[in-house]
């Protein structure tokens, strides 16, 4: 039988993929413009032109990391705002000049609002790609190229993957799309833009939009310890889209609306923190996280570890130094979640992410893991504050409430 557990006292939160707490200084930053500096930024007296100089501080911060144009960033309410506007924004411009046709490839294994918002691109009568992951969760730039068609114009594959911490090479995406411009243009195709969802690669992956060659690129602030609710998409200069919320033409026209502007504060402050603060934590965290694999995999009998290998050595990261998602053999995911949570710690199943859904997760079967493996899935995700402590009394926990779940389910 497993040692018996007391119940920490502290919560042991690994679920930053999912949410993560406002830091102290995002806080701080905001504090002014809530009471004091509540002016809407389009007013020409100073209460509203000190919350216009506020905003755009931020929007210089943000573009200071992507090493952008301020003029290129654009204050959206998150992730999945920030992936439909790019999305569905290109495929309505391509429209707006085009009468029929557009084509887009994507993955299958991108985060649901960037395979929603492609979806709502096939009502408008878009043909899509959909393109396969390898058992790692990586997509091939060869399949990328192959699929492109006369009318294609826009590719969407996501910087790091939320389930399995797969990062995808978009670099090279980039390289090998632009290898096809001169070709394209003389046969009067359409430029594929390449947009990527970045919200879990902020603060492990460099975030420059040129290194990275894209034209769009989506940002949250819930990932990266900033406000719920508050996100950027990156639009480079020249790049057709459509608005997708109409107005008083704030955000250069593409999103209307009174600015959140403590919103943009926060996000801008948590990005720059998490960027001036990335390669310490990657070192930290990786060590971490590869030490909790060890002891898991030693401890617990019949685990399996999806996604990438955990090696992160040098700048070749294949793999977010956060995460970790590991099934267990004849256990149930959703059900040691719960056996978890009584014994104060946080975690996700493998299948998490779509609201009370007990879908299996779509991530891990493009990746063919099977059905018997996604069930018994916890994904861990450690943050800033997660110590060695911590996962020596999380390995406790999951040993005793796996064999415990081991020993019930043979029983029956
Ligand atoms: C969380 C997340 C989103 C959605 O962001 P919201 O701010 O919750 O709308 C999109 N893509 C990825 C990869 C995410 O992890």
């Amino acid at each position: 039988m497993a040692p018996s557990i007391i119940r920490s006292t502290k919560l042991i939160y690994l679920d930053h993929a999912a949410a993560t707490p406002v830091r102290a200084e995002v806080l701080r930053a905001m504090q002014p413009f809530w009471r004091q500096e509540f002016g809407n930024p389009s007013t020409l007296y100073s209460l509203g032109q000190h919350a216009h100089d506020a905003l755009s501080r931020a929007r210089t911060m943000v573009a200071g990391v992507l090493e952008a144009d301020p003029a290129e960033i654009i204050f959206t309410a998150g992730g999945s705002e920030s992936d439909t506007l790019a999305i569905l924004g290109a495929a309505r411009a391509f429209r707006m000049s085009n009468k029929r046709g557009g084509h887009i490839i994507t993955s299958a294994t991108e985060h649901h609002a960037v395979l929603g918002a492609v979806k709502a691109a096939e009502e408008l009568g878009i043909s899509v790609s959909l393109l396969p992951v390898d058992p790692q969760g990586f997509v091939s730039i060869h399949a990328i190229i192959a699929a492109v068609q006369a009318d294609t114009f826009l590719v969407s594959i996501m910087l790091a993957n939320n389930e399995v911490g797969t990062i995808q090479p978009i670099a090279q995406i980039s390289q090998a799309l632009k290898k096809l411009r001169p070709q394209r243009q003389k046969n009067k195709q359409p430029t594929i833009l390449l947009h990527t969802d970045a919200c879990q690669a902020a603060g492990y992956i460099t975030l420059s939009v040129s290194s990275l060659g894209v034209d769009l690129l989506t940002l949250n602030g819930s990932k990266i310890y900033g406000p719920k609710q508050t996100g950027v998409l990156y639009v480079r200069k020249g790049t057709p889209l459509t608005p997708l919320i109409y107005g008083g033409g704030q955000e250069y026209g593409l999103r209307s609306g009174t600015e959140n502007v403590p919103g943009a504060i926060g996000f801008a402050r948590a990005l720059k923190l998490a960027h001036e603060e990335r390669h310490q934590e990657v070192r930290r965290i990786s060590k971490l996280r590869n030490w909790f694999a060890e002891q898991l995999t030693k401890s617990i009998s019949n685990c399996h570890i999806h996604g990438p290998s955990l090696i992160t050595a040098g700048v070749n990261l294949l793999r977010l130094p956060n995460n970790l998602n590991v099934s267990f053999d004849n256990c149930d995911g959703e059900a040691l979640v719960l056996y978890l949570d009584a014994l104060h710690i946080a975690v996700a199943t493998g299948s998490a992410c779509a609201t009370g859904s007990t879908e299996p997760s779509h991530v891990l079967r493009a990746m063919q893991v099977p059905p018997f493996h996604i069930r018994g899935s916890l994904r861990f995700t450690l943050g800033r504050e997660t110590t060695k402590t911590d996962l020596i009394y999380v390995c406790r926990a999951l040993r005793s409430v796996v064999t415990q779940q081991r020993h019930t389910s043979t029983m029956l």
